[in-house]
């Protein structure tokens, strides 16, 4: 028999991070017919692979801030792109590259797909792994979870946090990993830039920026998606977000020689831990014995990619960790 916490959220295993890593581990586990249940912090899904909705001249526009595309290399995740292609929440956008995927309406659309044929329960912060005779108590704000199994999936520098008191050495990992941080910005105009869809540049403070609408499937209105190298980015990691703004879009209109035009709608949000320096290799560390571990696109490589290969990694570690 189970045995049940005070507040009867028991499952088999507990996926901290609902982002891609967590969600590829938990739908992997829950195929195998595992009970699982996915907390996440954030009030929905999207993870780095965020979008934002906003209204500009009576006409919704979305931006992607975080992670502009993806590729699908690897024969697993490569199978994953095509259904999601056949149910219309991914496409490829050729002006990012050949090889370049896109979600659709935006790019959370593929974690808002696999959250829908989950157990994910949005605004739950973890704050406390606690282990509790056989089980693991997860404890968020007044309530909390139980599980036999718990894997964490949130960038390297917050799983240092959660993971310091229950696993130091899965912390000291996760402690050796640093994150670039990475200022968006979010520019919408009346009227189009005499720009190309997409810029990068490996040098300047801007190091890409995309026209956000010309993706498949969204708005017309002309939107941008400017992103400050990681050392503007450093430069300006403490400056109010209204300030950054303006200082990136000039930035922005110098790099690609256009003359400046004022904005509709202007915008900035900062990625603390954007890209992490990853510990290619690993792919995912589970520990049976005491039934934790840990994924992450900072345990595999710094994409999208890299993410759902360490979670489905870390399913396939703490499955055979479980006999099932
Ligand atoms: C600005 C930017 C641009 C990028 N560009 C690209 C790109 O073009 N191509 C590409 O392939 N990749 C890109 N990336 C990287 C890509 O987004 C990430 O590699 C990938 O999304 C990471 O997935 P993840 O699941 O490991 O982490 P995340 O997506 O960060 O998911 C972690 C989740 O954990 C949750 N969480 C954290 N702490 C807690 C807690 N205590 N309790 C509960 N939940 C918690 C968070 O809310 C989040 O949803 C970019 C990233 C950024 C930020």
């Amino acid at each position: 028999m189970r045995w049940r916490g005070m507040d009867g959220q028991f499952s088999d295993f507990l996926v901290i991070g609902g982002g891609m890593a967590g969600l590829a581990c938990a739908d992997e586990l829950a195929r195998n017919g595992a009970s699982v249940v996915v907390l996440d912090k954030g009030r929905g899904p999207g993870g780095r692979m965020a979008a934002r909705r906003v209204e500009i001249s009576d006409a919704t526009v979305s931006f992607d801030h975080g992670a502009q595309y993806f590729t699908a290399r690897d024969p697993a995740f490569r199978e994953t792109v095509a259904a999601w292609e056949a149910a219309g929440v991914a496409a490829r956008w050729p002006a990012a590259g050949e090889d370049a995927w896109v979600g659709v309406p935006g790019m959370n659309a593929p974690i808002r797909t696999m959250a829908q044929a989950l157990d994910v329960r949005w605004s739950v912060r973890a704050e406390r792994l606690v282990r509790d005779g056989a089980h693991w108590r997860v404890e968020a704000g007044e309530q909390s979870f139980t599980a036999t199994r718990v894997l964490v999936a949130v960038p390297a520098e917050q799983a240092a946090v959660l993971l310091a008191e229950p696993a130091p050495d899965l912390a000291a990992l996760a402690a050796g990993v640093e994150s670039a941080p990475c200022w968006a910005v979010m520019a919408g105009f009346d009227a189009p830039l005499p720009l190309a869809d997409t810029f990068r540049s490996a040098t300047g403070p801007v190091s890409w920026a995309a026209r956000n609408s010309a993706k498949p499937g969204r708005a017309s209105a002309e939107a941008w998606v400017i992103h400050a190298s990681p050392q503007r980015s450093r430069e300006l990691v403490d400056h109010p977000k209204d300030e950054v703004a303006q200082i990136l879009l000039a930035d922005f209109f110098a790099a690609t020689g256009t003359a400046p035009v004022a904005p509709a709608h202007l915008d900035a949000h900062r990625w603390l831990y954007a890209l992490p320096a990853a510990l290619a290799g690993e792919g995912a560390r589970y520990d049976a014995a005491r039934g934790i571990g840990i994924a992450g696109d900072w345990l595999h490589s710094p994409r999208v990619e890299g993410a759902f290969l360490s979670g489905r990694a870390l399913a396939r570690q703490a499955a055979i960790g479980a006999g099932q």
